[in-house]
């Protein structure tokens, strides 16, 4: 089997369209540090930088993890149509800066995105056929409390209010492209390798194809 490298360089021959992909599930359930692991293991994906107005949780980096900005700023900017999608969740403001995604797909360069069901429905409608959406589920219910509160970021109030949320979230799973169990962090980030292999090599998104092929048949003329 060839190895990343190898599918790395026959990518970077060919003009390929950029995709989305989403990766969706649970508060709390491991889709940003997957998001993040991706990023690094694939050379042509980046990380889609939200905005938001939620507190800076320790270790975030403005800019980095989220673009953080008070609530006015962020209103302004959506009147502006600064954003591709917003959403709200417990009170707070996220949102998707447009001109990243627009440069990234033109650039033949992969986004991920951690967002939730509202910002894909919106994606979905906006982007079509340049998006791929994944959902995650925690093993169990169990362990989704946990994950929650190992981050410790959670006060007994907000950490309810996430919980409630999450009962939500899972109302939406099938309208997903794929859905899996997000088990160990190595078979999850795998099999999203995986998707991102195949789906790259689907019609729409290899343009390089048609003077390639139209090359080609001009040969059996003679
Ligand atoms: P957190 O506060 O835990 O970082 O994120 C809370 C939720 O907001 C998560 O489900 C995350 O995926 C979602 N989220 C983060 N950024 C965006 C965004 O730009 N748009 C939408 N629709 N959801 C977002």
């Amino acid at each position: 089997m060839p190895n990343n490298d190898v599918i790395n360089d026959v990518f970077s021959k060919n003009k390929f369209r950029g995709m989305i992909l989403v990766l969706d599930g649970l508060l709390g359930g491991g889709k940003t540090t997957l998001a993040r692991l991706l990023t690094q293991t694939e050379k042509h994906i980046k990380f889609s930088v939200s905005a938001t107005t939620r507190p800076q949780r320790e270790g975030e980096v403005d800019g980095l993890n989220y673009h953080f900005m008070t609530k006015e700023e962020f209103l302004k900017k959506k009147e502006e149509g600064f954003f591709l999608e917003t959403t709200e969740v417990v009170g707070q403001y996220y949102g998707t800066p447009k001109q990243q995604v627009e440069e990234a797909l033109e650039n033949g360069e992969d986004i991920i995105f951690d967002i939730d069901y509202v910002g894909t429905r919106e994606l979905k409608r906006q982007m079509g056929d340049d998006v791929i959406s994944v959902f995650l589920t925690p093993p169990s219910y169990d362990s989704l409390k946990q994950r929650l509160w190992d981050r410790g970021s959670e006060t007994e109030d907000s950490f309810k209010l996430r919980m409630k949320r999450n009962a939500l979230y899972l109302e939406n799973w099938k309208e997903y492209d794929y859905i899996f169990i997000n088990d160990t962090l190595q078979d999850t980030l795998r099999r999203l390798q995986q998707i991102l292999r195949a789906e790259r090599l689907k019609r729409h998104r290899q343009p390089w194809l048609t003077p390639f092929i139209d090359e080609f048949t001009g040969q059996f003329e003679d």
